[in-house]
């Protein structure tokens, strides 16, 4: 097993996420499989208790644990299926650790950070990396250099560099290397990440430096001069037009070579679906307008696997998807906002919790729906499409979720089997299941076939009191999971397909998600 640890220094949000994503597809390209690890060093145990506010996006990955979003750009960069145990948290050490403790596994010694959390991080990365069976494990230690958090993880970092051979281990440092107000490009910040990366035990092996503009050669050699790494190993980390242009900048930078000559590696096959992406990006010559109707609307990394499948699907039919993220209380305080919806050519409801906002989503599926606009509702979208159509066609003036309010007409409710219990996390449905496609529908041709798998994340379900009137008036249930209803779309409409499930969390470059695409596609027209 060979390991790439890729750490950060300077400041967060620097994309060490997308580089470490992008240094595994420049190897994985080169024929090489792949995994990857992300350690949080924060104290939750998952990112499944958090907010949009604090944390982005939250990713769900197959087996249902609910993880930081940087996994989504792993599995969409390396086009690989994670599992919860590939995040790593502070939370997740010390409950194993403090369990262990307590069974009395430690025989009586005084329990400390180094060695018994620090080999508990060595142990859980060894065996995720090796059960992959992967060639190479990417390491991503989340937070920058310096933080109290992060240190027993470049603690346990050091002490895998003394144990595995040279020539299995890689370290990258991620840096920034800001302008002066002369238009400089300045390298003390990456001088001084170095140097308390150094205090800490650990000597990078290479270095990308971000930063606005290509990096000048003799930016580079101060870099390599100071940081004390050939200057080959200085790589340019520019701004790109596109998150998918990184892993080609870092190859044209010559990283791959570098890494597998420092891994004593030497090139598979080649493969070249990512070349190919690049080409069908650049010959991208149309545009659509695709308004989002939720929450957080000024938060960029909020529906961040949502932006990435539309660009997928925009791809494969060469066009541009501009997104414009409306928040949908503005339609609550002022109804006739909603007609501006006839600017766009689709109109998208994420998924959410809470009733904040829903009544302007609400408002918003009704426009989709009345006027023929493609209409994609994913999750919450899909149970307020149906809590619309009951309003509004079934005249079940009061209709409603009952996580949203008290009703007559709970159409969307808890199921009775499901238990309620008040632990955060612990009665949700989560993750990959299957659903059976009615032959014949939009569902079914989209997904070529009648059977479907893709991944959840809810607790209220479509209330099966209500499905054959709501079946009688034209929205047709036409995926199923047992008694569950996974999908509702109207025959009838242009496009206006909604899943219980969401499909953004299997999209991948070059092999977008069916509703994205149909949806993208009845977009353009
Ligand atoms: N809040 C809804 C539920 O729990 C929808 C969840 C979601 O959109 N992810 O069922």
């Amino acid at each position: 097993m060979k390991y790439i640890i890729v750490t950060g220094g300077v400041m967060s949000g620097l994309g060490k996420g997308i580089t470490a994503a992008s240094i595994g597809r420049i190897l994985k390209n080169k024929g090489f499989s792949l995994t990857a690890i992300k350690i949080d060093p924060y104290i939750n145990i998952d990112a499944g208790t958090m907010n949009p506010y604090q944390h982005g996006e939250v990713f769900v990955l197959k087996d249902g644990a609910e993880v930081d979003l940087d996994l989504g750009n792993y599995e969409r960069f390396l086009d690989i299926e994670l599992t919860g145990d590939h995040n790593i948290t502070t939370g997740k050490v010390y409950q194993t650790v403090i369990e262990k403790e307590r069974r009395g596994d430690y025989l009586g010694k005084t329990v400390q950070i180094i060695p018994h959390i620090t080999n508990e991080i060595k142990e859980r990365i060894r065996r995720v990396a090796k059960r992959s069976l992967a060639d190479i494990c990417i390491i991503e230690v989340g937070g920058t250099v310096g933080d109290i958090e992060s240190m027993p993880f470049l603690e346990a970092m050091r002490q895998m560099h003394s144990e595995e051979k040279e020539e299995d281990i890689a370290f990258v440092h991620v840096t920034l290397v800001p302008l002066d107000t002369q238009g400089e490009q300045k390298t003390k910040p990456t001088q001084h990440s170095v140097k308390e990366l150094r205090s800490l035990g650990l000597q990078p092996d290479a270095i990308v430096a971000r930063c606005r503009e290509p990096l000048h050669q003799d930016t580079k050699s101060k870099i390599a001069l100071f940081c004390d790494v050939p200057v080959k190993a200085v790589i340019s980390a520019h701004d790109a037009k596109d998150i998918y242009c990184v892993p080609s900048m870092m190859e044209k930078e010559g990283l791959s070579d570098y890494l597998m000559d420092k891994l004593r590696l030497t090139a598979k096959e080649a493969t070249h679906e990512w070349n190919e992406l690049m080409k069908k990006m650049d010959g991208i010559d149309k545009e659509i307008r695709i308004a989002i109707v939720g929450k957080y609307a000024h938060l960029g990394d909020s529906y961040i696997s949502i932006n990435e499948a539309l660009k997928h699907a925009g791809v494969e039919c060469g066009c541009h998807v501009k997104i414009y993220r409306l928040e949908a209380e503005e339609f609550e305080k002022n109804p006739e906002l909603v007609d501006s919806l006839k600017n766009y050519d689709g109109i998208l409801v994420p998924g959410g919790f809470g009733a904040r906002g829903t009544e302007g989503k609400i408002l918003a599926i009704k426009y989709a729906r009345e006027n023929n606009i493609p209409y994609l509702g994913l999750c919450l979208g899909m149970q307020l499409a149906v809590i619309e159509f009951s309003r509004n066609v079934l005249e079940f003036r009061d209709a409603n979720s009952s996580e949203l309010a008290k009703t007559e007409h709970p159409v969307i409710d808890l199921l009775p089997e499901q238990e309620k219990v008040k632990n955060l996390g612990g009665t949700m449905r989560l993750g990959n299941s299957e659903a059976i496609l009615t032959q014949g529908s939009l569902a079914s041709r989209l997904y070529g076939g009648t059977h479907l798998v893709e991944r959840h994340r809810h607790r209220y379900e479509v209330n099966p009191k209500y499905i054959p009137q709501i079946e009688a008036k034209g929205m047709k249930f036409t995926g199923r999971s047992d008694h569950r209803m996974e999908i509702a779309e109207i025959p009838e409409h242009k496009f206006f397909f909604s899943s219980q499930f969401h499909p953004e969390f299997r999209s991948r470059p070059g092999k977008p998600s069916p509703p994205f695409l149909a949806f993208v596609k009845a977009a353009l027209g």
